[in-house]
């Protein structure tokens, strides 16, 4: 049986997952990222790690596909980095990088979003399906295209960026990007507890959240599911622009699903609900609703889909 291994490279750890064809998860850790000297040490650890595993599960050099790997950052269709931000890195092919450190191993990589909706697709919610959006909503708003079973990456990799849309043009405040009003600001877990305390100070209804010194997204969507009124008004604004959003998106794409992740998703049905009864009020041309549903894969979305990016590319 031959072997993958699947990357995700993100600000703070680095996950791993070895893999057979078939997409059984034989193995799975994490390392922590060390940020520095243009992600050099990043994929120095990578190679190390990996060459290691190969040497304590017995993998032969010639039973393996390939590495693949999600980076949280543009790649443009060149797989050329331009700049990521959360890795310090800049105008660098980590392919390159990796399969140099490797001895000309395959190696493929693409962004983290659009990588985790190909995993999803591959091993989770939207199994079966051709055409999908995967939002995550984490501390900012990610979000991956799969078209016709292709990762959508457009000639910058911006494609797909939903969460720099703008939303609201009213709002003031700045976007992590330098933009005003972006879904980023509004749906993520950050965007959501920061409208829910701004929302406490402008209205005077009673809300649970007030007794607490400090609350998170549980707490949050545990009050809305008791009818607690501001934390049902931030929900229906927050998930009401996600809505709008995923309204424009449909309108562009016409996906097979939508689906949800990141920690906002831990909130489960009552997210879900709250965003199709949105959504559904922003379309006049469609007979029928799309699917939208909760990502399945969690944290490990990112290795499945870097996983199947190297049986992808198998199959061209
Ligand atoms: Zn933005």
């Amino acid at each position: 049986m031959n072997i993958i291994f699947g990357v995700d490279i993100g600000g703070t750890d680095i996950k791993l997952g070895m893999f057979q064809e078939d997409g059984q998860l034989l193995s799975r850790w994490q390392i922590s990222t060390r940020v520095m000297n243009n992600g050099q040490l990043i994929f120095d650890d990578i190679a190390k790690e990996i060459r290691q595993k190969m040497n304590e599960q017995s993998v032969s050099r010639s039973s393996v596909l390939g590495i693949g790997c999600g980076i949280p950052g543009p790649v443009d269709n060149q797989s050329f980095v331009r700049k990521c931000v959360n890795l310090g890195i800049t105008n660098i092919y980590p392919e390159q990088e990796i399969t140099k450190r490797m001895g000309g191993m395959s190696v493929q990589i693409g962004n983290d979003a659009n990588v985790a909706a190909l995993g999803e697709m591959w091993k989770g919610s939207a199994q079966g399906k051709r055409n999908i959006l995967l939002v995550t909503l984490g501390t900012g708003v990610g979000s991956g295209i799969i078209i016709d079973g292709k990762i959508v990456n457009g000639l910058h990799g911006l494609a797909g960026e939903i969460g720099h849309f703008t939303i609201d043009p009213e709002e003031t405040e700045k976007c992590t990007c330098g933009g005003t009003g972006h879904l980023n600001q509004i749906a993520s877990v950050f965007g959501v507890l920061h409208y829910a305390k701004r929302f406490l100070q402008e209205d005077s209804a009673y809300s649970v959240l007030r007794e607490k010194k400090d609350f998170n997204c549980i707490d949050l969507t545990d009050a809305a599911r008791k009818g607690d009124a501001i934390a049902l008004k931030t929900l229906n604004y927050c998930m009401g622009c996600l809505a709008k959003g995923l309204a424009v998106t449909a309108h562009v794409i016409d996906p097979d699903i939508f689906l949800i992740g990141g920690g906002m998703a831990k909130a489960g049905q009552l997210l879900i609900d709250i965003i199709e009864e949105h959504y559904l009020s922003n379309l006049y041309l469609m007979p029928e609703r799309t699917e939208i549903k909760l990502a399945a894969l969690g944290n490990d979305a990112g290795i499945y889909g870097a996983a199947k990016m190297i049986l992808d590319r198998k199959g061209d």
